[in-house]
Parts: C-alpha cells; sequence; structure tokens
C-alpha cells in the first residue's frame, strides 16, 4: 500500500504519518515528487485496515492499494520518473545517455584508444566488463581487478564515469570502490543474494534484463534493490531467448513503452547483446530510442576482430561515431537531446 500526503504537506506531516506507520509494524519508504509526497509502506498488508484509517488524517489524500507485486518500482507509488545524476551526467530525464566501451578491458591501450574516441563521438558514459560471465570455463574470464584499475585509469583519463558488472556478493566492495555504476548482468538478475548486497553499496545499479527474465520478474528484481535501500536503479533491455536464430538474442522493444506503463525506473536499451551482430546495432539503436529508451548501452572495440569477447558484436570507434551522429537529430524530433 501506499500513503499518497496531499500537495503542501509539511515535514512535521510527513514524520507524523510515517512514526504511525512505523507503529503498525511496518518499514516505510519516502518518495518525494515534484508537488506530492508518498509514503511506501513495506511489509505485508494485514493492518490493512487501520493503514485505511489513516485516510482520515488532515494530510492525507489516499490510502491506496498498489495491485502490482513490484510496490517501490511501480508507478503507482512513485508518478513521476527517476532522475539522478551520475558524477554529473544526467539520466532519466531529456538527456539520451549513451554508455560505450569494449565488452570486456583487455589491455591499457585498448581501453585508452575505446575511451578516448567514444567520449569524443559523445558518449557520456565509459562501459567494459572486468569480471565477465561467459558461458564457457575456457573463454577469457576478464582482468579482475586489474580490469577495475584500468577502468577507474580510463575515468581520470576521459572525465566519463564508468558502468562495470559485477558477479558475486563478496566482490561487491572493491567494484564499488573503482565504479560508478555497477552493472548486475542478465545471469545474475534473479540472483537475490547479489541484489540485496549491491542495493547497499551506495552506488547506481544497471539492472540488466535476463534473457528469461519476464517484465514482472525483471521489476521484481529491480525491487530487490530499491526496498533494500537504493532508489538509483536503471533498468537495460538486452535481449531474451526467442526460438529465432538468425540473431543471437531477440531485442524486446515492447518491453520499453511496457516498462515505461509499469515503473518509473529510467531504461536503457542495449542493441549490442540483443542483437548480437555489429551490422544490426545500429537500426536497433535508431529503434531503441524511438520507442522511448532513456539511453543505449553499445559495445565498441578498436579491433573488433581480435577481441576477447563478442567481437562480433562491437562496433568500431569510427561506426560508433557515424552512429552517434545519426541518433543526434533523432533525439531532437522525439523531443530529447544526446
Ligand atoms: C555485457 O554487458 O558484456 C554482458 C555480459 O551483458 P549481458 O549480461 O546482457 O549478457
Ligand atoms: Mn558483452
Amino acid at each position: 500500500m501506499i500513503i499518497v500526503l496531499k500537495p503542501g504537506a509539511t515535514e512535521a506531516d510527513i514524520e507524523e504519518v510515517s512514526r504511525r506507520v512505523r507503529d503498525f509494524g511496518f518499514k516505510t519508504h519516502l518518495s518525494r515528487g515534484e508537488v506530492r509526497t508518498i509514503i511506501g509502506i513495506i511489509g505485508d498488508d494485514r493492518a490493512k485496515e487501520q493503514l485505511l484509517a489513516l485516510q482520515s488524517l488532515a494530510c492525507v489524500e489516499s490510502v491506496v492499494r498498489i495491485l502490482q507485486p513490484f510496490k517501490l518500482a511501480s508507478r503507482e507509488a512513485h508518478p513521476d520518473n527517476t532522475q539522478f545524476t551520475v558524477n554529473g551526467v544526467p539520466i532519466g530525464g531529456k538527456q539520451i545517455v549513451v554508455m560505450a566501451g569494449p565488452c570486456s578491458v583487455e589491455s591499457r591501450e585498448q581501453l585508452m584508444e575505446v575511451a578516448t574516441k567514444a567520449k569524443a563521438a559523445g558518449a557520456s558514459i565509459l562501459r567494459g566488463g572486468a569480471f565477465k560471465p561467459r558461458t564457457s570455463p575456457y573463454a577469457f574470464q576478464g582482468l579482475e581487478e586489474e580490469g577495475l584499475r584500468l577502468l577507474a585509469e580510463a575515468r581520470k583519463a576521459t572525465g566519463l564515469p564508468v558502468v562495470t558488472e559485477v558477479m558475486e556478493p563478496d566482490k561487491v566492495d572493491v567494484v564499488a570502490e573503482h565504479a560508478d555504476i555497477l552493472q548486475i548482468g542478465a545471469r545474475n538478475v534473479q540472483n537475490f543474494s547479489l541484489l540485496k548486497r549491491v542495493a547497499e553499496c551506495g552506488k547506481p545499479v544497471l539492472l540488466k534484463r535476463g534473457m528469461s527474465t519476464s517484465i514482472q520478474e525483471w521489476l521484481l528484481s529491480a525491487e530487490y534493490i530499491l526496498a533494500g535501500g537504493n532508489p538509483r536503479v536503471i533498468l537495460c533491455e538486452r535481449g531474451i531467448r526467442t526460438f529465432e536464430t538468425a540473431t543471437r538474442f531477440t531485442l524486446d522493444l515492447n518491453a520499453v513503452p511496457v516498462v515505461k506503463k509499469l515503473s518509473h525506473l529510467p531504461i536503457v536499451v542495449d542493441p549490442s547483446h540483443g542483437t548480437g551482430s555489429w551490422e544490426y546495432v545500429a537500426a536497433m539503436a535508431r529503434a531503441g530510442l524511438a520507442a522511448g529508451a532513456d539511453g543505449l548501452l553499445i559495445e565498441v572495440h578498436g579491433k573488433p576482430e581480435e577481441a576477447l569477447s563478442d567481437g562480433q558484436q562491437s562496433l568500431k570507434p569510427d561506426k560508433f561515431r557515424h552512429l552517434m551522429e545519426e541518433l543526434r537529430p533523432l533525439a531532437q524530433v522525439l523531443g530529447r537531446s544526446l
């Protein structure tokens, strides 16, 4: 349930209502919108009658039962879009965010080249994997801590904030020490102990959709992070498994308007993993923005043919620059900026 306060409710009103809710044995979660403050009630709704009675308080506009299983992630609980900045880069507002970089951090030279060129082309966040979830145990597993150090160096050199994947609860602290956004990969979207741990890390989280995760399950995973006290979640649609084999995954662009309807969280589209082929990345990047995504995640590599992971879906820096030039007027037509 949520309690919607009347516009103009004071700090004392908020504290008074929150205290009453806590006295019934619930936890509260405050969401301050442009005009309204909403108090989310966390816990099972057995004391529903008592909560409904709070409707008679002068500062309360309504007490509403949220029908969706995800509560804090739902748009009912938080009608305005969630917006925040990461080292000054705005996420979830009018400005489109482009996260670009190699699938894996492979060396200082490789990362610096891509970071510098991605920035020059207009990317605002640098991506790069240091801990890699690979299907085969014989495949390159990432440079691990050394990769994190290189990402931090690249941030220093370019000023771009860094997003990188964390795969295990025990590594959250070290990744959070070096990165600005922690990525939860498709394969870990329902690793609930990892979700609980990143909720506590104090850094924004890029939560990828699992390849077999429904939108509801994905939003429930986001709910773990929000309920754990971390409101800065960015969703990432990266393709799902279907019967189609012509592309690596099927990029589910339906998810963009569906998520926008159900949730207030920002959503970005990853056309690189979504298609698995560099040739289709530009088309699906354009489509992602047209569908209403708040940003894109794109793999870029100086020498894709030598990449240690995902070379076949990585754009060369020149192609990435060209794509960014194409996306700028598109963003404008969509009433956004890039
Ligand atoms: C990645 O971003 O390189 C990655 C492994 O993504 P996903 O979890 O979507 O497969
Ligand atoms: Mn990849």
